[in-house]
């Protein structure tokens, strides 16, 4: 998902990213992982309630991956950290580093879901 960045704070790039980064250390402030490190990605099917859905799993090491493994392949991913609006208000120019994480992308993507949800019930 490309991200806009005309309509984010004009220092984010220089100024806000970097300093989230840094409190990150560089890592996603969720689940540890590091920012551009390779992890091994499976799919694998949940059911929730009577629906089978798919979820993509990630592994630090390939062999707790390919242990798991049923049908598909491990794929190696790069982790990409990015910054999360916690209120999901990326317009916000005022906005506090305290409302700011550094996520991997599932992490965020797990966010954003359970905000898309709770947003679909009003
Ligand atoms: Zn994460």
């Amino acid at each position: 998902m490309p991200i806009d960045y005309k309509k984010y704070p004009p220092n984010w790039l220089s100024e806000i990213r970097p300093r989230i980064m840094k409190r990150a250390n560089n890592k996603c402030e969720c689940c540890g992982l590091e920012h551009k490190q390779i992890v091994f990605a499976i799919k694998l099917f949940v059911r929730i309630d009577k629906n089978y859905k798919q979820r993509t799993i990630w592994f630090r090491n390939l062999e707790d991956a390919e242990r798991e493994l049923m049908q598909d392949k491990v794929k190696e991913v790069k982790v990409v950290i990015t910054i999360a609006h916690l209120d999901h208000d990326e317009l916000n120019h005022e906005v506090k580093d305290d409302r700011l994480k550094a996520m991997c992308q599932i992490c965020h993507l797990r966010y954003d879901a359970k905000e898309k949800y709770r947003r679909s019930l009003f």
